[in-house]
């Protein structure tokens, strides 16, 4: 009997705008998304646990980003956060720019 197993099946998880920026990349007035990649050990081709994950902000145009550190993922988090509740108009501009001016990003 054969056990087929694996490394380096990937999975992305993208939580959506983060950050406003002018890319300096492609000089496009955009928002960064906020990425997740994770990559997983497999048996038969099923993944079972992961055991590295990445996060980045990339540009929605060229998709050309940053890995983040792990103090910025959680900075990035909170921002992504407010910055759907702004998006949806839930906050105010007022509410946002200070969410911005915390994130620190
Ligand atoms: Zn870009």
């Amino acid at each position: 009997m054969f056990i087929i197993f694996g490394w380096n099946h990937e999975t992305r998880k993208n939580y959506g705008p983060t950050r406003e920026i002018i890319c300096p990349n492609c000089s496009n007035k955009t928002y960064l998304d906020l990425l997740q990649t994770k990559l997983w050990f497999t048996l038969f081709f099923i993944p079972i646990f992961p055991y590295k994950s990445k996060h980045y902000l990339i540009c929605k145009i060229c998709s050309r980003g940053l890995e983040l550190t792990d103090e910025q993922v959680d900075k990035a988090l909170k921002l992504n956060n407010a910055t759907g509740l702004y998006l949806k108009e839930t906050i105010n501009k007022e509410q946002y720019t200070k969410a911005l001016a915390e994130s620190n990003l």
